[in-house]
C-alpha cells in the first residue's frame, strides 16, 4: 500500500524548486527526493575519476559500481568513497558537469530507475527537470515552478554566496541560461511542463506564500 502521495516539482534553475519541496515535504511529513543531486553525485564521480563526459564504454558496469550513496529524509545527503560530499556537489563547475551528462541515456536511465525505486511507495516530494514528465507521469499531483530570468539568477546568487562561493554575477548567469536552454533542448527527457501540471510563476512571492499555494492544491488530494 502507498504511504502517501507522489508529488513532483519540475522546473528550470533558481525557480525555487529545492527550497519549497523541502518545505512541502517536511509539512507532509514525505521524503524530498532531490534528483538534481544525483545527476550531480554522479558529475562528482566523473570528475574524480578523471572521466570525460563523452564516456561510453563501460558506462552501465561503472555506474552499478560506483561506491555512491544517497540518502533522502528532509535533505539529500550524497556521500562518496565513505566522504560526505554533500556541499561539493553545489559548484558551478558541478553543475555545468551533471547538464552535460543529464544528455546521456545511460545516465539517464540509470538514475531514473533509481529515482522510481525511492518514490514507489508514495509519500514523497520529488524534485528536478522530467519527475512529472518522465520519472512518475502517473504523479499524484505535479508543478512546475518558474521565475523571471533575473529573479532565478539572483537567487541562486545569493544562495551560492552564503555558501561562501566566490562567483561572477554575469558568468554566473550565462551558464544558468546555457543549463537552462541545454536542459530543455535535449533529446531525451527535456524540462517541460509535464501533462497535468500546475504551472506557478513564483516570482515576486516569498517562501512561505508559494509553500502555502502548493499546499492548498495538495490538500484537495490528501
Ligand atoms: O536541480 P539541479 O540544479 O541540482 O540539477 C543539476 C542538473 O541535473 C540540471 O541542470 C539537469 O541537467 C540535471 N537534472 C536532470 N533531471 C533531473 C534533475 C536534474 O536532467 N530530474
Amino acid at each position: 500500500m502507498k504511504k502517501g502521495l507522489i508529488i513532483t516539482i519540475d522546473g528550470p534553475s533558481g525557480a525555487g524548486k529545492s527550497t519549497i519541496a523541502k518545505r512541502i515535504a517536511e509539512r507532509l511529513n514525505y521524503r524530498y527526493i532531490d534528483t538534481g543531486a544525483m545527476y550531480r553525485g554522479v558529475a562528482y564521480a566523473f570528475k574524480h575519476y578523471g572521466l570525460s563526459d563523452k564516456t561510453e564504454n563501460g558506462l552501465e558496469d561503472f555506474l552499478k559500481g560506483l561506491p555512491i550513496e544517497f540518502h533522502f529524509e528532509n535533505n539529500a545527503v550524497v556521500i562518496f568513497n565513505g566522504c560526505d560530499i554533500t556541499e561539493d556537489i553545489r559548484t558551478p563547475e558541478i553543475s555545468m558537469l551533471a547538464s552535460k551528462l543529464s544528455q546521456n541515456r545511460t545516465v539517464r536511465e540509470f538514475l531514473t530507475q533509481k529515482q522510481r525505486e525511492e518514490g514507489a511507495s508514495g509519500g514523497v516530494v520529488l524534485e528536478g527537470r522530467d519527475t512529472g514528465s518522465v520519472v512518475f507521469p502517473n504523479a499524484d499531483i505535479k508543478f512546475f515552478l518558474d521565475a523571471h530570468d533575473e529573479e532565478r539568477v539572483k537567487r541562486r546568487f545569493l544562495e551560492l554566496k552564503t555558501k561562501g562561493m566566490d562567483l561572477n554575477m554575469e558568468q554566473l548567469k550565462a551558464e544558468m541560461k546555457k543549463r537552462d536552454k541545454d536542459d530543455s533542448e535535449r533529446e531525451i527527457a527535456p524540462l517541460k511542463i509535464p501533462d497535468g501540471a500546475i504551472y506557478i510563476d513564483t516570482t515576486g512571492l516569498d517562501i512561505d506564500t508559494v509553500t502555502e499555494k502548493l499546499l492548498s492544491y495538495i490538500r484537495e488530494r490528501l
